[in-house]
């Protein structure tokens, strides 16, 4: 499984998001806007797409 996890703006740590994958593969060619993720770390929503977002992958 691909998690996918972007860096929170305010603290600098890693917020998971809802949004997986099964493969890198799919990862890379999927195409995030408009997603927003409520921030475990500050409150705040943050914007998930393309350029925030990181692969994590992580066992089944
Ligand atoms: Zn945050």
């Amino acid at each position: 499984m691909i998690n996918a996890m972007i860096t929170c703006p305010k603290t600098g740590k890693p917020v998971p998001t809802s949004i997986r994958f099964g493969t890198l593969a799919a990862f890379d060619a999927v195409i995030l806007e408009n997603n927003v993720v409520r921030c475990n770390e500050c409150g705040e929503n943050h914007l998930v797409d393309n350029t925030t977002v990181k692969a994590f992958p992580s066992e089944p």
